[in-house]
């Protein structure tokens, strides 16, 4: 295990997006007032504004169209000046798996060649995609694969809407123009919990969700989305004023000895300091619960003292426990606890008043589970002036 070396702070380059060949900037991503600003830049005139900027959010995040040739509401002139300087572009699906049990995984190639995975998961009623926020991690949790893997970037947020709009090209979910509701949507909900700790890239992740949540477009209402956290105790209050979503948090210990380890970031701030956030998000956000994640590790974390602790830490606080069976991945330390360790703890926490759902590993056979994640952009690791090279930056 690494913790001894786990950098338990921020210690992330971001990258700005490489400009495309001929320089056109990408309207993905940019929150309403970014993108009235672009297209008063390129020459829309401000008194006509707000009904440009009405009628392209409406092509690309209503119909999911990426060709402003398309766009038969704007005068041909106009469509040309936009296709001029702008374009509208997703991360490129390099390639798809599909699991056995209809799991989806994408991996994706953003600016730089990079790589970042994508996972749509149908339930009965519902369809949730799981959203990556980085290239790898900076924290080092020791039971998950993707903190094996050094931080290349930080997501942008066209990166990370990006992803949303590919899953939806992927299941031809978009709209036709003059079509009204669809009925059952196939993507329903976004979990923020690909690769990546959101909190460490909170504009981009909050310019993201803002732009998913948008009622013209897209339309996910906040509580639709969830983002997870290891515990980045000072974002958090951040997260329910600017987002506002639903929190999960990646508890897994009950006391901090076994936190330090599992959870490197414990280090920085322990147990008692993130339950005390905790106790506001609800009141900030105006959401209902907390989910507490609990990684269920044989003989680690998954004792009946570890289920009578984890109830009695988090009293007082609206809560969903989600126990997560390990998800092992090629040379991970540890294993999954039995089903009757995992029953019975669970009955532990349901007995306490709480409800306390075992997550089904899904798309284990392509390594699409909780914590399976890691792109193989780590193989061929670069250093940093060869990635600020690729991204167009000076070194
Ligand atoms: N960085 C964020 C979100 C991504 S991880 C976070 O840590 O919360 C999403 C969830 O999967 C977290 O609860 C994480 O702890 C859990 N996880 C990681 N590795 C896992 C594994 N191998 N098996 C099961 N769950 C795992
Ligand atoms: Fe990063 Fe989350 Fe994995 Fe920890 S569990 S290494 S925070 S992605």
């Amino acid at each position: 295990m690494t913790e001894a070396s786990a950098p338990i702070t921020q210690d992330v380059l971001t990258l700005p997006r490489k400009l495309p060949e001929g320089g056109k900037a990408n309207l993905v991503g940019l929150t309403r007032d970014q993108l009235r600003a672009a297209l008063i830049e390129a020459g829309t005139p401000e008194k006509q504004a707000k009904m440009r900027l009405g009628q392209v959010w409406q092509w690309i995040y209503g119909w999911g169209v990426r060709d402003f040739h398309a766009m038969t509401n704007l005068a041909k002139d106009y469509r040309a000046l936009l296709a001029e300087r702008f374009e509208i572009a997703v991360p490129e699906v390099v390639s798809r798996q599909i699991s056995a049990d209809g799991t989806r995984k994408y991996l994706v190639r953003i600016a730089g060649g990079h790589e970042v995975e994508v996972v749509y998961i149908p339930e009965e009623g519902r369809g949730t995609l799981c959203v990556s926020s980085q290239v790898g991690c900076t924290l080092t949790c020791s039971f998950c694969h993707t903190g094996t893997q050094k931080l290349v970037r930080n997501l942008t947020a066209g990166e990370i809407v990006g992803q949303v709009m590919l899953a939806r090209d992927d299941l031809g979910e978009w709209p036709q123009p003059g079509q009204g509701a669809t009925g059952e949507r196939l993507v329903s909900n976004i979990v923020l919990m690909g690769m990546g700790e959101p909190l460490y890239n909170f504009d981009a992740v909050r310019d993201a969700m803002r732009v998913v949540m948008d009622g013209e477009g897209i339309a996910l209402g906040r509580r639709r989305i969830t983002l997870s956290t290891s515990g980045v105790v000072p974002e958090i209050a951040r997260c329910a004023e600017e987002i506002g979503c639903q929190l999960a948090v990646s508890f897994h210990a009950t006391t901090d000895e076994v936190r330090d380890r599992l959870v490197p970031i414990n280090k920085r701030w322990n147990i008692k300091a993130l339950l005390d956030t905790l106790r506001d998000y609800p009141k900030l956000s105006n959401s209902e619960r907390i989910t507490f994640e609990y990684v269920m590790l044989d003989g680690v974390n998954d004792s009946d003292a570890d289920a009578r602790r984890l109830v009695k830490l988090i009293a007082g606080i609206p809560a969903k426990i989600n126990l997560i069976p390990f998800n092992e991945w090629p040379g991970s330390p540890y294993q999954r606890s039995s089903w009757e360790r995992i029953e019975a703890f669970a009955d532990i926490i349901y007995k306490a008043g709480y409800a306390s759902p075992i997550r089904t590993p899904r798309g284990e056979d392509i390594m699409a589970a909780c914590g399976q994640l890691k792109s193989a952009t780590e193989r061929a690791r670069k250093s940093r002036a060869e990635i600020a090279a690729e991204a167009g930056l000076p070194a």
